[in-house]
């Protein structure tokens, strides 16, 4: 058994993952400050014996007693509707949240996960995106806030292997959606859950044909946790390859909800990228993991969670 501190666990994917290093026989230190998740989440963690749960701000000096075999940094906003309101808070977790969660890690000699994104590739102009691949970000631009702060962390992540030979592991996170998103996160999946659940048109932002490729969130705790076990120190990207373009997934929404919705264009946010697709290759052959959930089975698992909070 180890101990092993999560911040973000009151967060979407937090809380699957605090759930699954509890059920795994793990003790669990969850650690959120409550800025987007929601402690209902921790439910089921709660219940359990080898929880416990520490309301703390990670951009501040972290305090944990005791010894901690690994610390996963998963505190960010996340939804670019929430980044965008709160630029600050959103480079400050990913840069000074960075700074203190290795910083523990470092004192307690413990493994050190960052979780890292997608869009540290930017706006692609290669797709699928391999993990060599440099990006194509814009650091003066209306999602940069996120982007650089990723950036910014990944480079603190290997500073802090270079100079002081953490232990340490770098997901790059694809699109991934399941219960426990908020209603109000956002994203294009409770978005679109929402509407469809309500009767309202389903708001496509631009032409529609964007693409993303979307993996359900158990197949991404068990990649994540996969990446964990091994002693890959180098960014592996972890997502689902099914490339979708944004008017498909309304459809198949509309479909899973049989639902009477129709479809509307409004405006696309300024920069948002053409098109994302993981390349898992590096997933595939060093963890030995790939997702195996359908976007469809993932969505009708989803609905059914959002359509108890409609
Ligand atoms: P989420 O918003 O549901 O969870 C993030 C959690 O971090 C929230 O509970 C929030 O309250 C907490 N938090 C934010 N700032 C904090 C701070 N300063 N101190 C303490 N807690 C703080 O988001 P999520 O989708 O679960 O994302 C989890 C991680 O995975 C994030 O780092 C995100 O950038 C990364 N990621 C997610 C996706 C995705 O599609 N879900 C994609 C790429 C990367
Ligand atoms: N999107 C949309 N309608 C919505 C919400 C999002 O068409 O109601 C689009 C958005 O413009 C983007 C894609 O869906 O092209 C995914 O957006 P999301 O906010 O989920 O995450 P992103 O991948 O852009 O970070």
């Amino acid at each position: 058994m180890s101990r092993i501190l999560v911040t973000g666990a009151a967060g979407f994917l937090g809380s699957h993952l605090c759930d699954q290093l509890l059920a795994d026989g793990h003790e669990v230190i969850g650690m959120d400050n409550r800025v987007s998740g929601q402690t209902e989440n921790l439910g089921d963690a709660f219940d359990h014996k080898n929880f416990s749960f520490h309301e703390h701000d990670v951009t501040e000096f972290i305090h944990v007693s005791g010894d901690l075999d690994a610390v996963l940094h998963l505190a960010s906003l996340a939804s670019p509707v929430f980044y965008r309101e709160h630029p600050i808070k959103t480079l400050k977790v990913g840069a000074l949240g960075t700074h203190k969660t290795l910083g523990l890690a470092k004192e307690k000699d413990a493994t050190y996960l960052f979780t890292s994104t997608s869009e540290v590739y930017g706006d692609p102009e290669v797709n699928p995106q391999p993990e060599d691949y440099r990006g194509n970000v814009d650091p003066y631009g209306p999602r940069s806030c996120y982007d650089e702060s990723k950036r910014y962390g990944e480079s603190l992540v290997r500073a802090y292997r270079d100079e002081h030979d953490l232990d340490v592991r770098v997901a790059r996170i694809f699109n991934t959606y399941g219960p426990r998103m908020r209603l109000d996160d956002g994203r294009v999946i409770p978005n679109f859950a929402k509407q469809a659940l309500t009767g309202k048109d389903l708001t496509v932002y631009g032409d529609g044909e964007q693409t993303r490729s979307f993996c359900y969130v158990s197949d991404m705790i068990d990649g994540l946790v996969a990446l964990l076990e091994s002693d890959v120190q180098e960014p592996v990207n972890v997502g689902n390859s099914d490339e979708r373009t944004i008017n498909q997934l309304a459809e198949l929404v509309i479909d899973v909800t049989d639902s009477v919705s129709g479809i509307t264009h409004e405006e696309l946010p300024p920069q948002d990228p053409q098109v994302r697709r993981p390349d898992i290759s590096k997933a595939r052959s060093e963890l030995g993991w790939e997702p195996d959930v359908s976007l469809r089975d993932g969505l009708r698992q989803s609905i059914e969670y959002f359509e108890s909070r409609v």
